[in-house]
């Protein structure tokens, strides 16, 4: 078992076999057992490099169980398509684990998606549009976030979500751990990750 030496739980292990995942992939390789050890990470990685589960893995593993009251991981995505393709990997890799996640997105209604957070998540996966909608209709409290993951940073840079990603930042929790993921390093990303992250590691595949 070749994902033995990244220190997962048996659960995990078991759902990957079941995915037929035999060997982590570079990304998961470097960045599982930084973010298992509590570090803020700056990955530097495509699509389609198994990004994904580089990142929520160990954040499952952190969660460790389902907790109602709070959301505690935050992973913020350029768009709905992306929301809804993390939410599956959630879904495959938590399968053996009672680890909620939520998809909050925005071109269809909100209040499905309010449904969905009173009942009680331990992640969410959104846009940033979204999330911030349903903070202010909700009155969400973030203040019990433990995990914060941007994910295609540049994109969602590009897209002009800085504003919203800043407004983000100052309702989070300081101490947290922070990881951010993006295509590309560029000057505007670094610029970012100065903005909310203390001494982060950075891997590049
Ligand atoms: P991503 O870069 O996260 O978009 O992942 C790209 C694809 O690779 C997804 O369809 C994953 O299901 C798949 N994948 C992720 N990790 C592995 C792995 N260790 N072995 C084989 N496929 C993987």
């Amino acid at each position: 078992e070749n994902f033995g030496p990244l220190g997962l739980s048996p659960q995990y292990i078991k759902a990957l076999e079941d995915l037929g995942f035999e060997q982590p992939t570079g990304i998961q390789e470097k960045a599982i057992p930084l973010i298992r050890g509590g570090q803020h990470l700056i990955g530097i990685a495509q699509t389609g490099t198994g990004k994904t589960a580089a990142y929520l893995l160990p954040s499952l593993q952190k969660l460790q169980y389902h907790q109602p009251d709070f959301i505690r991981a935050i992973i913020m995505v350029p768009t709905k398509e992306l929301v809804l393709q993390v939410l599956e990997q959630q879904q495959e890799l938590a399968k053996y684990t009672d680890i909620k996640m939520v998809g909050l997105y925005g071109g269809v209604g909100w209040q499905k998606q309010a449904k969905q957070l009173e009942a009680g998540t331990d992640m969410v996966v959104c846009t940033p549009r979204r999330l911030f909608e349903l903070y202010e209709r909700m009155n969400l409290d973030l203040r019990k976030v433990e995990i914060l993951i941007l994910d295609e940073a540049d994109r969602m840079l590009d897209m002009g979500f800085r504003p919203q990603i800043n407004t983000l930042l100052d309702l989070l929790p300081r101490k947290k751990q922070n990881l951010l993921f993006s295509a590309t390093f560029s000057p505007e990303v670094e610029e970012l990750s100065w903005n909310f992250m203390d001494f982060p590691h950075k891997v590049e595949i």
